[in-house]
């Protein structure tokens, strides 16, 4: 099943995430409903907060994209932890499907070592560098109530203004099913 996807103005995209402590038929069902969501908002990444659940949950899908290496197929981070960041950075261009239209550079660590637990409560370490260290490094302060909004350059976030103001009042608008901050969900 697909879910709304919360707006970056939403207040729920500013909080921190509790970590999973069982993996439930919930969790589960969560987990499912996020990469049919992800799918269909052609994400490659996914946090729980950005479909109004605060649970420790990233979804990621590179397999479509060509620059990178090794490719993920709908894998799903239960409470992933980042426990190494290279010294080295590199500027690519980001966007967030909770963040409609705005794509931007920010500066991250090419490589990163991530744990994280799959859907049967089973440990896995993934150590990777560019794309995959991006887009995980990306959902990962989804988790701790970071947008990638927040890391681009002052002059930057004074030049996307007028596009930011359009989002919170509800002008702009994606194509998929969207939460913004005033809608109230039962
Ligand atoms: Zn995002």
């Amino acid at each position: 099943m697909s879910l709304p996807i919360y707006s970056c103005f939403h207040p729920i995209l500013r909080e921190k995430t509790k970590e999973v402590e069982e993996i439930t038929p919930e969790i589960i069902k969560l987990a499912q409903d996020m990469i049919v969501t992800m799918h269909q908002a052609d994400g490659v990444g996914l946090a729980a907060n950005q479909v109004g659940k605060l649970h420790s949950i990233v979804t990621i899908n590179t397999a479509a994209f060509e620059d990178a290496k090794v490719k993920y197929k709908d894998l799903v981070l239960i409470n992933p932890v980042i426990t190494y960041f290279s010294e080295e950075e590199i500027n690519y261009k980001e966007g967030c499907l909770s963040v409609p239209t705005i794509h931007e550079n920010v500066d991250r660590p090419r490589s990163i070592t991530l744990t994280y637990y799959d859907l049967l409560g089973k440990e896995h370490t993934i150590e990777d560098d560019d794309y995959f260290a991006r887009v995980a490094q990306h959902e990962l302060d989804h988790l701790q109530g970071i947008i990638f909004t927040d890391l681009i350059s002052p002059m930057k976030k004074t030049l996307i203004k007028s596009k930011m103001r359009k989002i919170q009042k509800g002008e702009l608008l994606p194509e998929y099913q969207f939460v913004d901050q005033n809608d109230i969900v039962l």
